[in-house]
């Protein structure tokens, strides 16, 4: 089956006592033992497992081509579940750029519970390299980059990380369905479901998917129950939603960003647009190799005039919606340098940009009154 079938079937079946043909949400946290103590649907405690998270996991697992997922409260809490998953002592490569809270989360929790981190700039394939140690186990790729949307070669690190007997692990929030990381070598994809898979702004969550059975993944199970980070059942029946259309919202945004980065490359006002889609992209030959059908709805541009030029055009859209996230079907627009302060990542004259499922025609005319 192709892609946007699996998204609309997998997880899903028609419930066997009701015919109900949108799955249940199950809120019972308890599930009744039979006379001889076995469960009857394998349920016993909902922090171990639920039939809804169960459905969702099947979902995600399915539309990331892996084996299993299992399912967190939020993308932050995948990602501690798989650093907790490691031993102190232990050694992770994590990119210099990641989302500011996995840098967070790795600094002020993991490394003082005995982890080692080198941050590096995971582009250099050869710093990459370099960073290796005896103790490395985990390399950790996000791709495209926050905020200037620099692309990672998947393959390449997947290969430095098995040539050093060490587990990839990929946070794809930003290109699901488009980029495929355990196709390209990945161990573990890690998604925060707030983004564009639940879709729609309203719900918070996160995943973890395994390309095959491991001791590391089932570690990482172990830590989902155990540690107890888990999505209520609402919130997996919202991400296990947003699963069906996913595809085609990929495919929406990806065009829509491409009409928006091509119509701000050619604008007077606008000095640079990051945007991997873009041919003049310095990945532009890596980024097709590894996202297929489309390049996602994330970018950034720089506007001439710095600070001043660039908070009057985030002052000045009208379709668009300062705020920070992405992957909703609405259009956010954000200076960056306000939020995360100025560095050489993000100058005072960048514009993140999330684009969404409105008109791309209406999405230019906005931002084009908002440069003038
Ligand atoms: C938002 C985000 C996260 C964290 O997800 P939460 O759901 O906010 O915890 C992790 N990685 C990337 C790339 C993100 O954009």
């Amino acid at each position: 089956m192709r892609i946007e079938t699996v998204a609309v079937h997998a997880g899903h079946a028609v419930d066997p006592t009701t015919g109900a043909v949108a799955p249940p949400i199950q809120l019972s946290t308890t599930f009744e033992r039979n006379p001889d103590g076995s469960y009857r649907g394998g349920y016993s405690y909902s922090r171990s497992d639920n039939p809804t998270r169960r459905a969702l996991e099947q979902a995600i697992a399915a539309v990331e081509g892996g084996v299993d997922a299992a399912a967190f409260g939020s993308g932050i809490a995948a990602s501690a579940a798989v650093f907790q998953a490691l031993r102190p002592g232990d050694h992770v490569i994590a990119p210099a750029e990641a989302y500011h809270g996995t840098g967070k989360l790795l600094r002020d929790i993991c490394v003082p519970w005995g982890l080692q981190v080198a941050f590096v700039d995971m582009t250099d394939l050869a710093a990459v390299r370099a960073a290796v140690t005896r103790e490395t186990k985990l390399l950790w790729a996000e791709t495209p980059s926050n905020p200037q949307l620099k692309i990672t070669d998947l393959a390449e690190v997947s290969r430095i990380a098995h040539d050093a007997g060490a587990a990839c692990v990929v946070d794809n929030t930003w290109a699901p369905i488009v980029q495929r990381p355990l196709e390209q070598g990945a161990d573990l994809v890690v998604h925060s479901t707030t983004k564009y898979i639940g879709g729609h702004s309203d719900v918070t969550g996160g995943a973890v998917v395994a390309r095959e059975q491991s001791e590391l993944w089932q570690r990482i199970r172990m830590t989902q129950g155990t540690g107890g980070a888990i999505p209520s059942p609402f919130d997996c029946w919202l991400v296990l939603r947003g699963v069906q259309t996913l595809p085609w919202r990929m495919r929406a945004h990806s065009e829509n960003a491409l009409q928006v980065a091509t119509f701000l490359a050619a604008h007077p006002k606008v000095e640079r647009v990051d945007y991997p889609g873009l041919p003049t992209h310095p990945n532009y030959a890596v980024a097709s190799e590894q996202m297929r059908g489309g390049f996602s709805g994330m970018l950034s541009f720089h506007v001439r005039g710095g600070r001043e030029a660039a908070l009057a055009v985030t002052a000045n859209v009208r379709i668009f919606t300062r705020a920070t996230s992405l992957g909703g079907v609405e259009s956010l627009i954000e200076h960056r340098a306000s939020i995360t302060g100025e560095s050489p990542l993000t100058p005072q004259g960048l514009i993140r940009c999330s684009i969404g499922l409105e008109h791309p025609q209406d999405l230019i005319d906005d931002i084009a009154q908002a440069l003038a």
